[in-house]
């Protein structure tokens, strides 16, 4: 066998008598003592009677309750929303109460909005503006966004005195509301819809002159009012989503009545706002368990775009114990639906959307829908509202909200699509509709938190998509996918464990990292079975409560029997990477001691070692011939021979072996390899080792090393491993498991080197020729190209 290992050498049956101190090593250059399995302490909250040690609700855990009965109607030639809410408020803190803070999200569409005037940035003359992006930074809009608040009332009409906070409004009450009491009082608002912006908004059809509105975070909201923030009114710059608090809903929309609407909740009235034969259709959904039944159909939606509506319709909705309400609603939209059972609880699956989503809409979106609940319902809870909803709203992302969700994905004009769009607009649904578990149910504080809704999101997104389709092309979720985020530049990165408006990267940061985290525990650090567990547990804790990121670390552990204190800090309080190198394997075979092996060994090593030039040389040198001429000298030198076996030798051989016990013997017989792997920890944050053996005949063999054997020294160890057969290549992380940055240093000896390919041109464009208004701009351009290959793609 070729040798590939350095220092390969025979070692005596001694050196067994070391054992565990061996592996843990004698020196003090073995130990680099360290913090990371340190529990967390102080770093997350004292446990106390509302939130329990062990992650659970406390025996005291209480939130906040508010019902709406809200009046809107739409103007469709104006674009605007007029409102009137009667709102009855729960105090159940135990805490006296002497104002109220609602939330006034349309206020970001204000000119002096904190989110609009602390954007940052300048502009490259070389690259130039977009006219929209400049027209934001002139303001050349002449509609005055934000709300326009009409009246706050008590309720009996009496008016309530208020003030507005930007994107917060405090409502001061005559009297303070004790614990157990409520409060009831109304808002009159109006405000012009804006763009749609990729949570709200309308998108206008200039072909056909009409517009689909997608309608969130339309109404004034309470704030929350917990045990961890009291009032949680931190502004709505536009990054950090909406932090809310259950309560039912009663919700009549008025708008023309041509359109097709769909709302969070049970419409209560199809009666009154769908012909004859869509209602039948609706109730022939309601039997379709397998595929979607078209409640309106393409014709009619086409018929009803070419027309003008002849008056208004009230569509009316009911929502029990849900965080928000949401609708969206055009003359354009088709509507299809399908029933969903999940452990006997009856869903209606259903797709809102213009024709501009055909035939990708038609064909996937309910059904996506369907797939979603089952997929989440089984890891966390099942799916307990009435309907689940997937809007079309423009070509890219998509918004959640209760029971509703607003998504993107969509064909070309001619109705063909790439397989990208297809897979984006499939994710996506997945994404928005998933949302309905977090944080619509597992309600989190999303203005602080996002990691909370949309890491945990992302992480059942992802293994939704593979039970959809087994080579979805997941964007997230696979460790190796985070590795380009992991190894960014640390002036670019924050800690999960940021607050969202203060999130660099926001996508790898809140989506994929804490999703990727979740996913590396599942598989590699705790197992599928004690994570599922665990983490449907934590679904199960906290669904329709407000959990904190503590609540969620200290459940994971709680029903896993798992510490992941050190997981916790290394994955979500630090922007450590996870960087193992092999720097070198050392191979060790027990010392056969049999004389007649040890010294014929002994000996063909020394004459190999005789072999030099020098001897060489001597063979045919004329004055190194004195042996030759005096063969007297030639017995003299050579009378004695040091590798000749023996009497003594094979004494003390068969007295040793007598010495041993049957165990000792087998195992000094054996054979046995023992290879040390020298590790090093280059990127801070410590992860199981796994080592893979490629065996001389062409076998395989794992190895997998929990994550405490870094625990005396964080930066390097050794680990012995014993083997039968030989190995011919050792490999770390070889399934790519724990986001190695760099798995160039992962096996050894290494693999072999790949090419950095480069790019051959027939003719080098002449950059300096002008190719288009601002040749500036394309010499820019042009000038990364040419050296595309030193990205280093392989
Ligand atoms: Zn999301």
């Amino acid at each position: 066998m070729k040798q590939l290992f350095s220092g390969a050498c025979l070692v005596g049956l001694t050196m067994l008598a070391g054992s565990a101190s061996a592996q843990r090593g004698n020196t003090n250059a073995e130990y680099n003592a360290n913090t990371r399995f340190e529990q967390m302490g102080t770093m997350l909250p004292t446990p106390n009677s509302t939130r329990a040690a062990s992650g659970a609700p406390g025996k005291e855990y209480w939130q906040q309750r508010a019902d709406y009965d809200i009046k809107v109607e739409l103007d469709d030639e104006q674009r605007k929303i007029t409102g009137s809410e009667m709102v009855t408020y729960f105090n159940q803190s135990p805490d006296v109460l002497p104002y109220i803070w609602l939330q006034l999200d349309q206020n970001l569409f204000k000119s002096d909005a904190i989110g609009k005037t602390t954007g940052t940035g300048g502009i490259d003359p070389a690259q130039g503006s977009s006219a929209r992006g400049l027209s934001q930074i002139v303001n050349t809009d002449p509609k005055k966004y934000g709300y326009n608040i009409k009246a706050v009332k008590d309720a009996k009409g009496g008016a309530l005195r208020y003030t507005i906070n930007n994107t917060m409004m405090r409502i001061d009450l005559p009297v303070p509301l004790r614990p157990g009491q409520t409060a009831v009082f109304s808002v009159d608002w109006d405000y012009l819809i804006t763009e749609y912006y990729g949570r709200s908004g309308y998108e206008f059809f200039a072909k056909d002159g009409n517009a689909n509105y997608f309608i969130a975070h339309w109404f004034p909201r309470l704030c929350a009012y917990d045990d961890v923030n009291g009032w949680q009114h931190k502004q709505f710059l536009g990054q950090g989503e909406f932090t809310l608090i259950f309560g039912n809903y009663k919700v009549a929309i008025t708008v023309p009545n041509d359109h097709v609407l769909g709302a969070t909740g049970e419409l209560q009235n199809p009666k009154d706002v769908l012909t004859a034969a869509q209602s039948k259709r609706l109730d022939q959904a309601k039997a379709s368990f397998d595929k979607p039944v078209v409640i309106v159909t393409p014709e009619e939606a086409e018929k009803a775009e070419k027309g003008k509506p002849t008056g208004k319709k009230t569509w009316v909705f009911k929502a029990d114990n849900v965080r928000d309400f949401a609708f969206a609603t055009s003359r354009k939209f088709i509507w299809d639906a399908m029933n969903v059972d999940i452990d006997g609880k009856k869903t209606l699956a259903m797709s809102f959307f213009s024709k501009e989503g055909n035939p990708l809409w038609g064909q996937y979106s309910t059904q996506v829908v369907a797939h979603t609940l089952r997929s989440y319902g089984a890891r966390t809870i099942a799916y307990p509202y009435p309907v689940a909803i997937s809007c079309h709203a423009t070509a890219g992302g998509g918004m959640e909200y209760p029971m509703i969700s607003f998504n993107g994905g969509r064909p070309e004009a001619d109705g063909t699509y790439s397989e990208q769009t297809k897979a984006g607009m499939i994710g996506v649904i997945i994404h928005e509709v998933g949302h309905n578990f977090f944080p619509m149910i597992v309600n989190s504080d999303e203005r602080q938190w996002s990691w909370m809704d949309e890491g945990l999101n992302t992480f059942c997104q992802y293994l939704a998509e593979q039970e959809w389709d087994r080579n979805f092309p997941s964007r997230r979720g696979e460790p190796q996918e985070i590795v380009n985020y992991m190894k960014s530049a640390p002036n670019t990165q924050v800690p999960i464990m940021a607050s969202s408006d203060n999130v660099l990267q926001f996508g790898p940061n809140a989506y994929a990292k804490p999703a990727t985290g979740l996913n590396i525990l599942r598989e590699t650090i705790m197992g599928r079975e004690l994570f599922d567990y665990a983490f449907k547990e934590y679904a199960r804790r906290w669904a329709f409560k407000s959990p904190t990121p503590a609540d969620f670390f200290r459940t994971m552990e709680d029903a896993s029997g798992v510490d992941l204190d050190w997981f916790w800090k290394g994955w979500f309080y630090s922007i450590d990477a996870a960087d193992q190198e092999l720097t070198d394997v050392q191979w060790l075979a027990i010392d056969p001691m049999d004389p007649a092996i040890t010294k014929a060994a002994a000996k063909a090593e020394a004459d190999r070692r005789k072999r030099t030039l020098s001897v060489e040389r001597n063979k045919t040198d004329i004055k190194q011939t004195v042996v030759e001429k005096i063969p007297e000298m030639n017995d003299f030198y050579n009378s004695y021979d040091r590798y000749a076996v023996t009497e003594a030798d094979k004494k003390k051989y068969t007295d040793f072996v007598a010495s041993l016990s049957e165990d000792e013997k087998k195992l000094f017989q054996s054979g046995k390899n023992f290879y040390t792997l020298n590790l090093k920890n280059n990127g801070g944050l410590v992860m199981p080792v796994i080592a893979k053996a490629d065996y001389e005949d062409g076998s395989s063999e794992v190895f997998r090393f929990p994550v405490e054997i870094w625990r005396f020294n964080d930066k390097e160890i050794k680990k012995v491993i014993p083997t039968d057969k030989k190995v011919t290549r050792w490999t770390i992380d070889p399934f790519y498991e724990i986001a190695d940055i760099n798995a160039d240093n992962n096996s050894y000896p290494r693999q072999a080197a790949q090419p950095t390919r480069f790019q051959l041109y027939k003719q080098r464009a002449n950059p300096y020729a002008p190719q288009g208004p601002n040749p500036m701009q394309q010499q820019r351009q042009n000038k990364p190209s040419a050296v595309q290959g030193s990205q280093g793609r392989n």
